[in-house]
């Protein structure tokens, strides 16, 4: 098994093979028979584009045949930022069938972010388009290549270049290798499949192994509580990166099933809501920040969406009026699913009451998900009570990659993971989310570890001490605020701080959007600064600016 990575005790493996968790296939294994079963069926939709099941695997398996060539070998971890695109996909099944681990970035992450993966990982290549908008990825590759010492292949979705090898090339030139070297390839399915991106609340981000054994299970069991069924569609607008979209059921699950799977690189209304008229879509994930923006534009009755049957929300609370409003308006159902990319994950069922569906994020989909809610002592709170969420199973992580130190803070003893979310048990058996002890911001479902951003801007020279606290938006839901006590005779100003951040190479959504200057502090009765005491003080001098007009 690959070194850093935290295996599942003995007996619960055997626990979870002897129930059928567990198959101890590949996930290439799996998705190889999938394609041959539904080989004629369109699998990926992308643009004009129209890929089916056995083309999907064709082209994968070639791809597999030249990255094996280039050098690629089992266990190797990539870094892979793309957009969602059916090269995405390609490369996704060809590292599996190689036995390789992706590190499944975001196209929005800059150098602090990839460098830090690189180096947690030990990334022998990194995976990204040539440019994308402003930003130019050869001068990040050559830049991350410059100061590490395992970062050996730039491969780019554009053409060649000296020093750069092309996705779309390597994808396309048939190989030379015979496909018979890739049976050659043997793949532990207790090892990782991949690295996942913890939403994070410390520093420096962590790495989710997800293994082939849990990470095939958990598409199995969220693709059978989402009514999804051959003939149906699913559109992907979040980054396929996310665990939701990839795996929740998304890509995994409904591939799984033989149905169609839309990929488009927009997320706005006006890109949106074509796609889904022309491609009958059933099933759509979403976060709730785009919801909201979806049901509210003016645009949405100038299209037949009547094919929509469930829209999967996730990452983030849903409002009851949004989903009311969105049942209202589009005549689906809004099915809230309550997940992390470290495992665990709760769905609403179709068939639940309708205050289950009103009020909760849902129940775990497997019988094997242990959940227990705790006081401070880690004691189980009493029924209905609000508690920390612990949770225990198939596919939930024994442990971050490579991070001892941390894990013998974020598990407990007995190998439950403490999720950092507050939970309270409803009456139902289903769970509803009442807050977080995490300190961390939820912008519009991508997370923001304030202590990382908190050490950037430790070392901007105008600022001698910052908190980041959130504070409401009322579509992200939550934007991030950084609260700073300035060096004496400094008066530090939100656009150069933020100028100086996106310097550093921070991604564009972890830039503070507001910026408190203060003199002090509001301390907890342990002497630490009270987040929750400087939420009650911004949120107090915002409401009083907005009264001033
Ligand atoms: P990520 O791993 O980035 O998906 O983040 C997981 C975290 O997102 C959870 O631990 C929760 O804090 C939050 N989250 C996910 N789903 C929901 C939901 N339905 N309602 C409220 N918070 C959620």
């Amino acid at each position: 098994m690959l070194d850093g990575v935290v295996p599942f005790p003995p007996e619960y493996a055997a626990r979870y093979r002897q129930r059928g968790y567990w198959e101890d296939r590949s996930i290439a294994n799996v998705f190889a028979e999938v394609c041959a079963r539904y080989a004629d069926r369109v699998a990926v939709g992308d643009g004009e584009r129209a890929v089916t099941y056995a083309q999907l695997d064709a082209r994968a398996t070639n791809l597999a045949l030249n990255l094996l060539d280039l050098g690629l070998r089992p266990l190797d971890r990539v870094v892979v930022l793309l957009p969602n695109t059916a090269e995405f996909v390609y490369l996704y099944f060809a590292l599996q069938k190689i036995g390789c681990v992706p590190i499944m970035a975001l196209l929005s992450h800059r150098y602090l972010e990839v460098s830090q993966f690189v180096k947690l990982s030990g990334a022998v290549a990194c995976i990204t388009p040539d440019r994308a908008k402003d930003f130019d990825f050869i001068a990040l590759i050559q830049r991350l290549q410059a100061e590490s010492d395992t970062l050996r292949f730039g491969i780019i979705l554009g053409e060649a270049r000296p020093g750069f090898f092309s996705l779309r090339d390597l994808t396309d030139r048939p190989a030379v290798r015979p496909v018979s070297d890739l049976a050659g390839i043997a793949i532990d399915p207790t090892d990782p499949a991949l690295f996942l991106l913890s939403g994070g609340t410390t520093g420096i981000p962590k790495l989710i192994p997800r293994t082939h054994n849990d990470y095939v299970f958990n598409s199995k069991m969220a693709v059978s509580v989402c009514d999804v069924h051959p003939d149906d569609a699913l559109l992907l607008v979040l980054p396929i990166g996310h665990n939701l979209p990839l795996a929740c059921p998304g890509l995994q699950g409904f591939l799984l099933r033989g149905a169609r799977v839309v990929l488009s690189t927009s997320a706005r209304a006006e890109d949106v809501f074509p796609l889904i008229q022309r491609h009958r879509i059933t099933h759509i994930h979403v976060v709730p920040s785009l919801l909201i923006r979806w049901v509210n534009d003016p645009r949405i009755g100038q299209y037949d969406l009547g094919s929509l049957r469930v829209i999967q929300s996730g990452g983030q609370r849903l409002q009851p009026e949004v989903r009311l409003h969105t049942e209202r308006v589009l005549k689906c159902f809004v099915q809230e699913n309550f997940g992390m990319a470290e495992g665990l994950l709760m769905f609403v069922r179709l068939d639940d009451p309708l205050d289950v569906r009103r009020e909760t994020v849902g129940r775990p989909i497997c019988p094997d998900d242990e959940v227990r809610i705790v006081d401070d002592d880690d004691r189980d709170v009493a029924p209905g009570e609000v508690g920390e969420l612990l949770a225990r199973g198939p596919y939930t992580l024994r442990g971050y990659y490579g991070a001892p130190a941390h894990n013998a803070r974020a598990f407990t003893a007995d190998g439950f993971y403490r999720t950092g979310d507050l939970m309270r048990r409803h009456p139902s058996g289903s769970y509803v989310v009442e807050g977080r002890k995490k300190d961390l911001i939820n912008r519009g479902g991508e997370k923001i570890s304030a202590e990382e951003i908190e050490n950037l801007i430790l070392s901007y020279p105008a600022v001698q001490n910052v908190a980041c606290i959130p504070i409401p938006h009322p579509i992200l839901g939550e934007q991030m605020c950084a609260c700073v006590i300035p060096q004496p005779g400094a008066s530090p100003r939100l656009e150069e701080l933020v100028a100086f951040l996106a310097g550093e190479g921070l991604a564009r959504f972890k830039l503070p959007e507001r910026l408190e200057v203060m003199n002090d502090f509001p301390l907890s009765p342990f002497g630490k600064v009270s987040k929750k005491d400087l939420v009650a003080i911004v949120t107090t001098r915002i409401e009083e600016q907005k009264a001033r007009g």
